[in-house]
């Protein structure tokens, strides 16, 4: 009697547990994933509530908070000072700078002002966003590239502060490609819905190697700069070519944000061998954006999935479904050494401050 009771009791706690933790995942992995402290180096924010990085906390992730120059970035600041006070060691954030005075002759002062009390306020690094490269053009009705002269002060002042230049620079390479030349479904299907940005379609813009030697060029007059390029760099299509310019920047790292769906499309044996090869260079990073008027539930449950869909991918060789993309693949199964550094001291690493 007695052990038939335990016995119910053993199952509905494994049937609590399943429940809980979700059918797939086998409780020695939850437990893996819940054990390591990690580290999402790429989230958005323009939301006042608490349940976001409340589910960071679940789920044991500390967030990196990107400022980016799309919408102002004064008002995205305040959303970050309001989160400081729910959750002070929950996250640290990335600061950035407007670029729409650009041609008034006192905009270098005025940023470098905005950028040193932004510095005061903890800002550990500075972003700078495709719309250099793809927007902002001079006097002249030049394009401005990463390596402008004008810019240069401001990088300058990024690294003798001592802080990260946190860079999206540049689009997937398919933006460059006619739509059934696209190596990543999902590409086509953005670039099919926005023919705006779709850089093939306007061939009086910068070029995609023009981007990439810009930014080379920049890490070359900046050796010692820390450098975290978003986005694998806009280099997700050629292995080989991102690992030449890691080998050529030794100070230069890349988030993997929103392009863990274009690196699987890569051989999995070659990407897994790149993981291990290049561990003390990569940081996950998801790019999610959180706003106001969006479901909290909806944002939470979205992360949620998102971060543990992930995790499996890099953590066994199970099948996983890759947001963005709709078919299987199979996980990378890497070491657990290499995760950790992925996951969370890289981001210490070339984030300092965290
Ligand atoms: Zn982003």
């Amino acid at each position: 009697m007695r052990n038939r009771h335990n016995r119910t009791i053993a199952s509905l706690l494994g049937i609590v547990t399943v429940l809980l933790f979700g059918g797939w995942m086998a409780p020695d992995r939850l437990t893996d994933f819940l054990a390591l402290e990690k580290i999402d180096t790429h989230l958005h924010i323009r939301y006042n509530g608490t349940e976001f990085l409340d589910q960071a906390a679940a789920d044991r992730f500390k967030a990196v908070l990107i400022v980016v120059d799309h919408n102002n970035v004064a008002e995205q600041l305040k959303f970050i000072e309001q989160q400081k006070l729910l959750h002070p060691d929950r996250f640290r954030f990335v600061t950035s700078f407007q670029v729409d005075r650009w041609n008034e002759p006192t905009w270098q002062q005025e940023t470098i002002k905005l950028l040193e009390e932004s510095f005061k306020k903890g800002a550990i690094g500075v972003k700078v966003w495709k719309n250099i490269g793809m927007e902002l053009r001079d006097k002249d009705g030049r394009f401005v590239m990463i390596d402008d002269p004008r810019l240069e002060p401001i990088i300058s002042l990024v690294e003798k502060r001592g802080k990260t230049l946190t860079g999206h620079i540049g689009e997937p390479r398919d933006c460059w490609l006619p739509l059934d030349q696209m190596i990543s479904e999902s590409n086509r299907r953005y670039y099919k819905g926005h023919p705006e940005y779709h850089m093939y379609l306007h061939p009086e813009y910068p070029q995609y190697e023009a981007h990439i030697t810009a930014v080379e060029r920049m890490l070359s007059k900046h050796p010692k700069l820390r450098y975290v390029g978003c986005h694998v760099a806009s280099i997700e299509w050629n292995l080989e070519k991102l690992g030449k310019m890691l080998d050529r920047f030794p100070s230069m790292a890349v988030d993997l944000a929103a392009r863990i769906d274009d690196l699987q499309l890569l051989d999995r044996d070659a990407l897994k061998a790149f993981f291990i090869r290049y561990q003390d260079r990569l940081l996950y990073a998801t790019d999610i954006e959180i706003s106001e008027g969006q479901n909290p539930q909806t944002v939470c449950d979205r992360l949620h999935t998102r971060w543990t869909e992930e995790w499996k991918y890099f953590s066994t060789e199970d099948e996983v479904t890759i947001s963005g993309t709709e078919k299987k693949v199979r996980g990378l199964g890497l070491p657990p050494d290499v995760l950790r550094k992925i996951y969370q001291t890289n981001a210490r690493k070339w984030y300092p401050g965290i």
